[in-house]
């Protein structure tokens, strides 16, 4: 029985440590990581095809017009977005995809895919919010102040998610998230095909 993967959607206000989360989940889980496409340059250490495909803006809205990505949005300035082939390709081959992106393209993926897990992660409060923003040192003050107005609208779209996970610690909030995983892997809707099967045997 190949059922088609889980696709798993985390988004959360910038600073939450949603990156540090999904470095864990891929450790602990056979899940993999759909690596975005955007227009941002990279910052220190990020690696080209690994952390994200820096392109163009040409070639990004190129990508759009052939259809080829599955959501963008655009975000502080700059365009983010997934392309299509990979989560396709790993979901229709029964394998978890997660897809790290921000609040206005995790809707668009919902719409697009009903059946997506929707999971919000935040940090315990905003100012632990912005200290993580300060403390890891990447973006200037007027882009952490920026990145903090927006995440006042993104909170403001939580109740759109199906489940809010707080990262107090990495470890317990990845925990949390593998527990959502195996629960979405025995809801009712998803063992339907299963109860059938057995059904027949009866
Ligand atoms: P950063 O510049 O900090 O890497 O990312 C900024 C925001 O863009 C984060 O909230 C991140 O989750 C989001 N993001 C990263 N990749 C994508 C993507 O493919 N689509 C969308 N909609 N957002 C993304």
């Amino acid at each position: 029985m190949n059922d088609k993967g889980l696709l798993i959607v985390l988004s959360g206000p910038s600073g939450t440590g949603k990156g540090t989360i999904v470095k864990k989940l891929l450790e602990k889980n056979s899940t993999c990581l759909s690596v975005s496409m955007t227009t941002r340059t990279p910052r220190v250490g990020e690696e080209e095809g690994k952390s994200y495909f820096f392109v163009s803006r040409e070639t990004f809205l190129e990508k759009v017009e052939q259809g080829k990505m599955l959501e963008y949005a655009e975000y502080n300035g700059n365009f983010y977005g997934t392309p299509r082939e990979f989560v396709e390709q790993k979901s229709a081959a029964g394998q978890d995809v997660i897809l790290e992106i921000e609040v206005q393209g995790a809707l668009k993926v919902k719409s697009a895919c009903p059946d997506a897990v929707m999971v919000f992660i935040m940090a315990p409060n905003m100012q632990e919010l912005k200290n993580r923003l300060v403390m890891r040192k990447t973006e200037d003050e007027q882009t952490i102040q920026n990145r903090m107005n927006i995440a006042k609208r993104e909170l403001e779209k939580a109740d759109q998610y199906d489940y809010i996970v707080i990262n107090d610690t990495v470890d317990k909030a990845a925990e949390d998230i593998l527990a959502i995983i195996g629960a979405e892997k025995c809801s009712k809707k998803r063992r339907e095909k299963f109860i059938n099967e057995v059904k027949k045997q009866c």
